[in-house]
């Protein structure tokens, strides 16, 4: 079984329809997506119906998800996010609201768990930064993969013999005797340094997990951004990829 796991599209469509195209080459079995489809971008409804579209396995609740449906006080949340929310609960329907009610907090599959923070306070949309935020997380989990997004930073964390550290590289040969944090970073609004679109391939056969990064159209995605009334650093920082 090959998994395809993506995360914050936050509303860009030009990311979005990039990754999907890549998707049709990597033999995918299965969706599952890691929460914020909304939020930061100029296209939340559009993007809405492309997720729809792909017809995920799993949908995982983002803190924007939450805080678009009142089910998240957004006062801790950055100015440019609070904005975001406020301008696509301005946007979005009936049906649009109602499919982001479906979306979970926690998702299980064979030799996987997924969440949009962390697995100690789902609801609570905690950041996995560094190993020593990963550790609460490799000891919850009770599947070899976890796979986590909300950073925005595609990256993977392994716990051997007790110790967490960050693997190096794009991709892992999973150990049996180890467990595994990926963060399949952001398809919509990277913050790693590379402004590219992020996801994340788990292949169950193969024994392995990896990230891709898909090039997209930035400048189209900017250019809506700026004439949708959106803060404009939301566009400016798409280019940046932080
Ligand atoms: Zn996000």
């Amino acid at each position: 079984m090959r998994y395809c796991i993506f995360s914050d599209v936050h509303g860009n469509l030009e990311a979005l329809q990039a990754v999907m195209d890549a998707f049709t080459k990597d033999r995918i079995d299965k969706y599952i997506y890691l929460g914020d489809i909304v939020g930061y971008g100029a296209d939340p409804g559009a993007c809405i119906s492309g997720l729809q579209s792909l017809g995920p396995d799993h949908l995982i609740a983002g803190n924007h998800e939450w805080g678009v449906l009142d089910l998240l006080g957004i006062d801790y949340f950055s100015e440019y996010a609070r904005s975001a929310v406020e301008w696509t609960k301005g946007v979005l329907n009936a049906k649009e609201l109602e499919y982001l009610k479906s979306f979970r907090l926690i998702c299980h599959a064979p030799g996987l768990t997924a969440v949009h923070g962390s697995l100690d306070q789902p609801d609570k949309f905690q950041y996995i930064y560094d190993p020593s935020d990963a550790l609460r997380t490799l000891q919850i989990s009770d599947t070899p993969l976890c796979f986590v997004g909300h950073t925005h930073r595609a990256g993977i964390y392994v716990s051997e013999s007790g110790e967490v550290k960050a693997a190096g590289g794009s991709k892992v040969f999973i150990q049996r005797r180890n467990k595994y944090i990926i963060n399949a970073g952001s398809v919509g609004q990277p913050r790693d340094g590379d402004p590219r679109a992020a996801y994340a391939i788990y292949d169950g056969e193969e024994g392995t997990v990896e990230i891709k990064r898909v090039r997209y159209n930035i400048e189209a995605a900017q250019d809506k951004i700026r004439s949708s009334g959106l803060p404009v650093w939301l566009a400016s920082r798409l280019a940046e990829g932080r």
